[in-house]
């Protein structure tokens, strides 16, 4: 059996010697040379002003700590921090400044030189898979001699789990990542993210499991206390096994499908050496789907309301995190404004793939739906929100001109929302801030 099929899964009991154990269990860090360039990759994936998101949302500084310490003591000073956030305004230093500051990188930069950047503003360089399907990678990335990924131990709404593989997706380009989201149902989502690890150097990949998080990948999601890492010099063979010890059995999972098939394996656990703990005392199934009702129309908490005359169709892989972040919002305002009376027979599509149905008032939120819709001969029925994303103020106007009256303060919410969400875990001692510093 070769090394790279190993995966260590250590129990997380203390700083530094856990994330040691995990190295040397798994053998991660053996093909690493003195002086080598090497680029990290953690999975913050948003930032907000305090409280900002954290437990099980966003890799926890320690693990990121530790493994600048191990990577020094292996004589490596060349060490990058990269990531590409969710933001309307991409380049903007604000979101970075604060994040690295707020995570204690920047105590990092100074003790060890560790340099931190946004991908946005670096260059990118375009990857070809062949059969004209690419995609821009970050080149400082792309070019180092080794990465170190740190994803959270997570499950994911549209891609089942986020893990090893899905965490590079913030390593490219906007236009990529629109991509990926693809109204293609053979091309699609899976397929796209599948191909995030080929075009790399050498990967070690550390899952970050001391939280662990259902229906992620963000802060609305049920993190959990989960105290584990999973660790190995093979992307799939971690991500197989992160996924069996989130309770989905990996070939389940259509991401992981593909990439096995890219590598010529099966998306199983035959042939991966599991070292340290075992998969089956540490498993705990964590659901990935936000729950819907059966039709698929309403979600689910919205259907337990007694919501009526509205069809809000279960999202689908085509809509894009930017849109996803935007349909969440709108949800919760419409939630917030229903008062018992039916609405007048409205839906709402998002994504790429969804089509207006004969007789409804149909929404379409974003420039995809317009656009797939703007030739249709009843398009002047329909109440088109272009932007891409959607802006608060146009989601409002065209809401209110379906009749539905939603509080535009709530649309605007964004940036408060993690405060909200993480407010739940404030008296439960096993959320622990310190975790996301630096001392
Ligand atoms: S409108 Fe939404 S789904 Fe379409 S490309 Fe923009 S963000 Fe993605």
């Amino acid at each position: 059996m070769g090394q790279t099929d190993r995966v260590a899964v250590v129990k997380y009991e203390g700083p530094v010697e856990s994330s040691r154990r995990a190295v040397d269990l798994s053998g991660g860090l053996d093909r690493l040379k003195p002086g080598d360039k090497v680029f990290i990759k953690p999975n913050i994936v948003f930032f907000a002003a305090a409280p900002f998101p954290k437990w099980g949302v966003i890799t926890t500084s320690r693990i990121v700590e530790d493994m600048v310490v191990l990577l020094k003591e292996r004589g490596i000073d060349d060490l990058t921090l990269g990531e590409g956030m969710v933001s309307l305004k991409p380049k903007d230093p604000a979101m970075y400044e604060s994040a690295f500051e707020t995570l204690g990188y920047k105590k990092l930069e100074a003790r060890y030189g560790l340099k931190l950047i946004n991908v946005y503003t670096r260059p990118f360089k375009e990857i070809d898979f062949g059969d004209g399907a690419a995609l821009s990678f970050n080149q400082d990335a792309l070019e180092s001699d080794f990465i170190v990924d740190l994803p959270v131990l997570k499950t994911h709404a549209q891609t089942g789990v986020s893990l090893g593989i899905k965490n590079l997706k913030g390593l490219i380009d906007i236009e990529s990542r629109k991509r990926c989201h693809a109204a293609d149902t053979e091309r699609d989502l899976h397929w796209w993210v599948a191909h995030l690890a080929e075009a790399m150097p050498p990967i070690f990949t550390l899952i970050d499991g001391i939280y662990s998080n259902e229906r992620g990948p963000s802060f609305d999601g049920k993190p959990r206390r989960s105290d584990m890492l999973v660790a190995s010099a093979d992307v799939l063979s971690a991500d197989l096994v992160g996924s069996a010890l989130l309770g989905h059995r990996p070939d389940t999972v259509p991401h992981l499908g593909h990439a096995a098939r890219l590598r010529g394996r099966t998306p199983t656990l035959d042939g991966v050496d599991v070292v340290g703990e075992s998969i089956e005392d540490l498993a705990s199934y964590h659901q990935s789907e936000f729950p819907y009702n059966e039709e698929g129309t309403l979600p689910g908490p919205m259907a337990k309301m007694g919501v009526e005359g509205l069809s809000y169709y279960k999202y689908d892989t085509s809509m894009c995190t930017y849109c996803s972040a935007v349909n969440w919002l709108v949800l919760s305002a419409i939630a917030m404004a229903w008062k018992g009376e039916p609405f007048d027979r409205v839906e709402v599509l998002t994504g790429k793939r969804m089509r207006a149905t004969p007789g409804k008032k149909t929404v379409l939120l974003g420039k995809c739906m317009w656009d797939a819709h703007k030739d249709h001969p009843d398009v002047d029925r329909m109440i088109a929100i272009k932007g891409c994303p959607p802006m608060p103020s146009t989601i409002n106007q065209a809401l209110h001109q379906a009749g539905i009256m939603v509080d535009p303060a709530v649309l605007e919410s964004w940036a408060q929302a993690p405060g909200y969400f993480m407010k739940r875990y404030g008296d439960r001692p096993e959320f622990e801030e310190s975790f996301f510093r630096v001392d």
